[in-house]
């Protein structure tokens, strides 16, 4: 694979985005020990299909609530994209804050700037390149490591984690090995892929010329205002534009694109080639921005429009999709049940006047926390009569199924079959309603 040695970036741009990467990083660290009603603020336990999305507990009974989040998270990110192109990219990422602010930084510190780097490269191994290439790609490890034991505890939760952490590894065999494999795929990634990541394996890099159009905030170079560029000579009249063929920008660019031959694919917007630009035209004395955040439009018509009809189009498909995502946590019950009569049954007349049918019933638990529901028969006079224990505790995002029969008096009953309503409850709270049918003997 072809190695790129981008110059160490330096500038205004450089300094905002290592303010944010602070902001960044700090907020991906401590965002797994924040606490929301008693659990996690973010988990993305994909294991068991369980996920809490800002301390709101999406469990594997509601999928339909998962996927509209996931969908409305896919129209906010086209929306985002369409006005502000690759922001996310270049400033928040993970892969571009790890690579360009961890590992970069890492690799400039013990290597040197770009030409250091290519020489130590080409240089034989020798006590200094083992030394520095040891410390490096150990260093490298560590923070894969870190990377992984962050990731994990997205997935399972920091208490889960530190259990793994505390309990001998015998125990804990699978996550172990998950965390050894994860560790081995993020050094390979910032080791190795680098930019590749961005470039060849990332979907959303992939989509760019689908979402940005000619008004999304891009960075860019003005090639109204650089073009034709030409070498500076001291002696003459300028006639060419203010690109003065440098290549400063390509040389500090960590994708090894030329921001010059247009917006493209590679690019991450890291602003890099803004800095880099800006230094060049401050020391010949011409106005910084020959780079800078802009558009096509506002390039070409000097014109700048961020509300387009397109961007109008997926603000109301958005609102229209949180409201529904509103509306259904809302009026979302904490359990959910299901109750059957069993297969091949008929109703039974008892002695005592009542009938009896027998039914097979499942009560699903949507919340995070253990539930003690009790099933209860808005019929009057009538009961339920369990099979076994009634015992229903559900353990958070739980399952209890078993059979029971319904008595009701006959006296009750004027048809043939009759629509019951059952409500779930906890204590004195009505955690849900439900109905089923019950057959009984025609008068
Ligand atoms: S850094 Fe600026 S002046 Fe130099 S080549 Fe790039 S666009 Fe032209
Ligand atoms: S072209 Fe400029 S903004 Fe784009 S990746 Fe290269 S240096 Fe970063």
């Amino acid at each position: 694979m072809n190695k790129l040695h981008p110059q160490k970036p330096t500038g205004q741009w450089h300094n905002r985005r290592v303010v944010f990467t602070v902001i960044v990083l700090t907020l991906l660290f401590v965002t797994p020990f924040i606490r929301l009603n008693g659990q996690p603020l973010l988990l993305f336990n994909v294991l068991e299909r369980k996920f809490i999305i800002f301390g709101i507990f999406i469990g594997p009974q509601d999928y339909w609530l998962f996927g509209l989040t996931m969908l409305s998270f896919m129209v906010f990110v086209v929306l985002f994209t369409t006005v502000f192109g690759r922001l996310w990219c270049g400033w928040a990422c993970p892969q571009t804050v790890f690579m360009e602010m961890v590992f970069r930084k890492i690799e400039y510190a013990i290597e040197g700037d770009t030409g250091k780097q290519k020489l130590l490269d080409k240089a034989p191994w020798n006590a200094d390149k083992i030394m520095k290439k040891g410390l490096k790609y150990s260093i490298f490890l560590i923070v894969s490591f870190l990377i992984a034991n962050l990731l994990l505890s997205y997935v399972l939760g920091v208490d889960a984690l530190a259990k793994i952490i505390r309990e001998p590894i015998a125990d804990h065999v699978p996550l172990f090995t998950g965390i050894v494999a994860f560790t081995g795929i993020f050094y390979f990634n910032f080791a190795w892929l680098r930019e590749k990541a961005c470039t060849v394996v990332c979907p959303y890099g992939r989509l760019q010329s689908v979402l940005l159009d000619r008004n999304s905030i891009v960075v860019a170079y003005d090639h109204k205002r650089g073009e034709p560029r030409g070498k500076l000579h001291k002696d003459h009249a300028r006639t060419e534009g203010d690109c003065i063929n440098c290549f400063q920008c390509v040389t500090v660019c960590p994708t090894g694109i030329d921001i010059r031959n247009g917006n493209q694919m590679e690019c991450v917007n890291c602003t890099a080639c803004i800095d880099a630009c800006d230094h060049i035209m401050d020391k010949i004395g011409f106005d910084k921005g020959l780079i800078r955040y802009t558009s096509e439009n506002a390039i070409v018509k000097k014109t700048t429009k961020l509300i387009t009809a397109r961007v109008i189009g997926y603000s109301v498909v958005l609102l229209l999709l949180w409201s529904g995502l509103g509306f259904m946590i809302a009026t979302r019950n904490d359990t959910q049940t299901t109750l059957f009569r069993a297969p091949g049954s008929q109703y039974i007349e008892n002695k005592d006047g009542t009938i009896s049918n027998l039914y097979t019933f499942k009560i699903f638990n949507k919340t995070n926390q253990t539930i003690r529901p009790t099933i209860h028969l808005a019929t009057p006079g009538g009961k339920l009569l369990f099979a076994g224990s009634p015992d229903l505790t559900l353990e958070a995002a739980g399952m209890s199924e078993g059979t029971v029969f319904i008595i009701i008096p006959k006296s009750a009953l004027n048809r043939r079959k009759t629509t019951l309503t059952l409500s779930v409850y906890q204590g004195t709270e009505k955690l849900e309603d439900f109905k089923t049918t019950f057959m009984a003997p025609e008068e």
